[in-house]
C-alpha cells in the first residue's frame, strides 16, 4: 500500500538528492492552471516530481460548500495520470481533522529520507496569506517556498517578498509562469450557469469518454478523455517518448519489432494494432542499467512479485516485467494481453499466448537482428505454425545462452519441458550447434 503516493513513495531510497514539488490545494475542481503551474515549476526550479495535495478540510474555506474529497480525489487524479512526473496524494484527504501544511510537511519529512528535498508550491494570492499559516516559522524549516507570480490580483513580487520574509525565515522562489486566469471559483459559477468550461479544465466535452465521469457534486463535469491506446496519436506519442527513453539503436531495433510483430499478425490472424503496439513498447524500460533496473523494481513495489535472485543475478530480465507494469499504470487502457507479452518478452512462459509468441519472435528476428539462424527462422514465417516457429526461437535463444555461458531463468527448463512434452522433433536431427538445417552458423557474441 503507497503511504505517500502510488509513484513516489520510493523517491530518495536509493540515495540520490531529489526535489519533490508539493501543489496543495482544494482542487474544486482541478483546472489547466493547477497543472500549468506545476508543470513551469517542475522545469524551472528542476523538480523530480510534483505531487499534487487535495486538502482534506480546508481552514481558509470552513464557511464554503466544499465538494466531497474523493470526488475531488478522483478528478486530480484523473487529471495527472498521464504526466509521469505528476502524482497525487490522499495524506491530507485521510488525515482526521483540520488541514495544516505543517502537519502534511511533517508526515512527509518523516517519509522521505534527508536526500529529498521539498518545494511547497503555491500561487501568489495564497502567497500574500503567509502571515495567517500555522506553523509558518517550522514550514520555513521543511520546505522551500515556490511561488508562482503572475496570478491576476495579486501583489506585485517585492510586496510579496517582503510579505513572506516578514513572516519567516523562508528559502523563497518566485518564478514567474504563464499566466492563466483560470480559477475553480470560476468554473464553478461556470457550470452554475450551464456555460461551458472547456478548455479551462482538463476534461474534454468533445472527446471519447474512456474513464468513468467523476461528478462534482451536483455539478457534472465532463469526463476526462483519454486517447484510444491503439490509435495512430497514441503510437506516435508513445514513439516519440521512447526515442527519449533509449538509445537510437534500441529505438531503431524497436521500430523493427513493431513492424515484424505487425507482419506476424498479419500473418497467423492476430489484431494488427495490438502486435504493433507491443512491438513498439516491449523495451520501455531498457534504457535503465542494472541498479536502475532494480531500482526500478522498487519504485513499482515489485519487490514481493519477483524472485530476489532475479533481481540480483539477472537484472538483464526486469526491463520487461517492469515496463509492463510502468505502463499499465501510466495508460489503464492499454490492454492486459500487450503488457502481458511485454511483460513476458524476455523470458517467455509456459502457456504464451498467440500475442506473446508474435512479440517473442518479432524480437529475434526484427530487420536489425543479424546473426546466427536468424535468417532461417525469418524463412520459415508463414511456412510453420506460430508455436512451432515460436518454440524455433526460444530453442535457439537457450542454445545462445549455454553457448555464451549465461545463467538460465529457473522458468527456462520447466518452459523447456512444457514445449517439448507437445512438440517433440519428427523427422529432422539438430546439428550438434541448435540449428536443424544443413547450413552451420555461429552465434554472436
Ligand atoms: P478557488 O477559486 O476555489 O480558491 P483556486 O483556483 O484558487 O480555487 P485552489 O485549489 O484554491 O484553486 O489552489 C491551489 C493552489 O494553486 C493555490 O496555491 C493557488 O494559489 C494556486 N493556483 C490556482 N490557480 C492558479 C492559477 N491560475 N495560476 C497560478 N496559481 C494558481
Ligand atoms: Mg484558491
Amino acid at each position: 500500500m503507497a503511504v505517500i503516493s502510488e509513484r513516489f513513495d520510493s523517491l530518495g531510497a536509493d540515495g540520490v538528492p531529489a526535489k519533490l514539488g508539493l501543489m496543495g490545494g482544494t482542487f474544486d475542481p482541478i483546472h489547466n492552471g493547477h497543472l500549468r503551474v506545476a508543470e513551469e515549476m517542475r522545469e524551472a526550479l528542476e523538480l523530480d516530481a510534483v505531487l499534487f495535495i487535495p486538502t482534506g478540510a480546508p481552514v481558509f474555506k470552513r464557511d464554503q460548500n466544499v465538494t466531497d474529497p474523493e470526488v475531488r480525489f478522483a478528478n486530480v487524479r484523473a487529471a495527472v495520470a498521464g504526466n509521469p512526473h505528476f502524482d497525487v496524494s490522499r495524506i491530507e484527504i485521510d488525515r482526521e481533522g483540520d488541514t495544516f501544511t505543517v502537519d502534511t510537511l511533517r508526515q512527509l519529512r518523516e517519509h522521505y529520507p534527508e536526500n529529498v528535498e521539498f518545494y511547497f508550491i503555491v500561487g501568489s494570492d495564497t502567497a500574500a496569506t503567509v502571515g495567517k499559516w500555522k506553523g509558518r516559522e517550522e514550514i520555513a524549516q521543511l520546505a522551500h517556498l515556490a511561488v508562482a507570480v503572475g496570478r491576476p490580483g495579486s501583489a506585485d513580487a517585492d510586496t510579496l517578498r517582503e510579505a513572506v520574509m516578514a513572516a519567516g525565515p523562508f528559502q523563497l522562489h518566485l518564478v514567474r509562469v504563464s499566466i492563466l486566469e483560470i480559477s475553480s471559483t470560476d468554473i464553478r459559477e461556470r457550470l452554475a450557469q450551464g456555460k461551458s468550461v472547456r478548455y479551462l479544465v482538463p476534461w474534454d466535452n468533445g472527446g471519447r469518454a474512456r474513464c468513468p465521469i467523476v461528478s462534482m457534486g451536483h455539478l457534472a463535469l465532463p469526463p476526462l478523455s483519454h486517447p484510444d491506446p491503439l490509435s495512430k496519436a497514441f503510437f506516435n506519442a508513445r514513439k516519440a517518448e521512447l526515442e527519449k527513453r533509449v538509445s537510437a539503436k534500441r529505438f531503431q531495433h524497436s521500430l523493427g519489432v513493431s513492424d515484424t510483430c505487425a507482419q506476424l499478425a498479419k500473418e497467423y490472424g492476430l489484431d494488427v494494432k495490438k502486435a504493433r503496439l507491443a512491438g513498439l513498447l516491449h523495451d520501455w524500460d531498457k534504457g535503465y542499467d542494472d541498479d536502475q533496473a532494480r531500482a526500478r523494481v522498487r519504485e513499482l513495489h515489485m519487490e514481493d512479485e519477483i524472485d530476489p535472485y532475479i533481481v540480483e543475478q539477472m537484472p538483464g530480465v526486469l526491463h520487461g516485467i517492469t515496463a509492463a507494469r510502468a505502463l499499465g499504470q501510466e495508460f489503464p487502457d492499454i490492454p492486459a494481453d500487450i503488457l502481458q507479452a511485454i511483460s513476458r518478452h524476455t523470458t517467455a512462459a509456459v502457456d504464451m499466448s498467440p500475442l506473446d509468441m508474435a512479440l517473442y519472435i518479432a524480437d529475434a528476428i526484427e530487420p536489425n537482428r543479424q546473426f546466427g539462424r536468424i535468417d532461417e527462422l525469418r524463412a520459415a514465417v508463414g511456412k510453420e505454425t506460430l508455436e512451432e516457429l515460436y518454440f524455433q526461437t526460444y530453442e535457439y535463444w537457450v542454445f545462445l545462452l549455454f553457448e555464451r555461458r549465461k545463467p538460465l531463468h529457473p522458468d527456462t527448463i520447466a518452459i523447456w519441458n512444457a514445449y517439448t512434452a507437445q512438440h517433440p522433433r519428427k523427422g529432422k536431427r539438430g546439428n550438434g550447434d541448435g540449428s536443424v538445417s544443413g547450413k552451420k552458423h555461429k552465434g554472436k557474441k
